[in-house]
């Protein structure tokens, strides 16, 4: 605490991200994606002339949407990128969910919305997991009085994903306010819910470069909605910082995503691995949810998660523990190589031996 901090600051819980070692160890903690980023992108950084740092970059990432909207299937006017998911699930909040009515979420989802929402003075109705830790569609859609609908699509940390049909039987159901689907993790095996987006004039659908793309040290994310909402982003993006994206990051951008290639055989290698690390953590008498992301949430009937988390990190491998009532037990463990994981599974065998 400090004199000097408003009063809006002294009542912040900022979100808390997993921590970057300096140390070498097996970094399982935040999701990052263990293959580099698409080979392009080393050409474009190399080729790259400094002398474009002397201008501001494009304020409306055109050429960046354009492959977006390419990539996609959706015109450039239903895109927008931001610096990081991140920051545009924080325009999302100001543009459409801070008015008065709560803002339905499911109790268990990206943690960095209640942290918005206490940023933003939104008020937050949570909605408990079903028994197979699924959000609770029919929970979502069954209030009134609401300010909007917001979860990750796969959820995380359960890594849970809900099929194109049960997001359009939600989208049925709530017309009159924004439903947001944060797909961050949607390219390890969920159906995307982008070609909703023309049929569906409430629906904006999140995603980022960090995961799927390798490239959580650029910063880049994006939404994909209707002319109307994005245009609302917009309002509040020219209200905060005109140019979010700097043009290395737009370069940097385009290439990822034209190679498709690169980006296929990543993803596939990410779900080939944790199909593999989950069948060997259930031999080892580990209970892993059925994950659709590239991680999975795994706990043991006999050993605490605070007890595994800690005995892995003498080991050298860092996971992420949750020091929540309902995840306590658990470990969320991102899929790195295939070497990584049986460096992880050897690991946990030894702490429950
Ligand atoms: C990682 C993550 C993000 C943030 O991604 P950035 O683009 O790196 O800011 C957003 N939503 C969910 C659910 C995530 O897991």
């Amino acid at each position: 605490m400090s004199q000097y901090w408003s009063p809006a600051v002294r009542e912040l819980t900022p979100y808390v991200p997993g921590e970057q070692p300096r140390e070498r160890v097996i970094k399982l903690n935040t999701n990052e994606n263990p293959y580099p980023p698409a080979p392009g992108v080393s050409t474009a950084l190399r080729d790259y002339s400094t002398d474009h740092l002397r201008l501001y970059p494009d304020p409306t990432s055109r050429a960046l949407r354009e492959t977006l909207a390419a990539t996609y299937g959706v015109n450039v006017e239903e895109t927008f990128v931001g610096n990081g998911s991140d920051e545009v699930l924080a325009f999302a909040f100001q543009a459409f969910f801070c008015h008065g009515a709560p803002l339905d979420v499911p109790s268990i989802t990206y943690s960095f919305y209640p942290v918005y929402a206490n940023l933003y003075g939104v008020t937050l109705r949570k909605h408990p997991l079903n028994a197979k830790w699924e959000v609770d569609m029919d929970a979502l859609a069954s209030v009134t009085e609401s300010s909007g609908v917001i979860f990750a699509n796969p959820n995380a940390p359960t890594g849970h994903a809900h099929s194109l049909e049960a997001i359009e039987t939600l989208l049925k159901r709530v017309t009159d306010r924004v439903v947001l689907i944060d797909e961050a993790y949607v390219d390890f095996g969920a159906e995307s819910a982008v070609e909703l987006v023309g049929r569906y004039p409430n629906l904006l659908v999140t995603g980022t470069f960090s995961k799927s793309r390798s490239l959580a040290g650029l910063r880049l994310g994006y939404a994909i909605g209707s002319q109307e909402l994005i245009e609302g982003l917009q309002r509040v993006k020219d209200s905060f910082n005109s140019y979010p994206v700097d043009s290395l990051a737009s370069l940097v951008g385009i290439e990822a995503l034209k190679d498709k290639q690169h980006f296929d055989a990543c993803r596939n290698n990410v779900i080939t691995t944790r199909e593999r690390t989950r069948q060997r953590l259930e031999q080892s008498g580990f209970e892993v949810l059925p994950s659709k992301a590239n991680f999975i949430l795994a706990q043991h009937p006999k050993f605490a998660g605070a007890q595994l988390f800690a005995g892995l990190r003498e080991r050298g491998i860092l996971v992420r523990h949750f020091n929540t009532d309902m995840l306590n037990n658990f470990l969320r463990i991102t899929i790195g190589t295939d070497d990584e994981m049986d460096s992880l599974v050897e690991a946990l065998e030894a702490i429950c031996r």
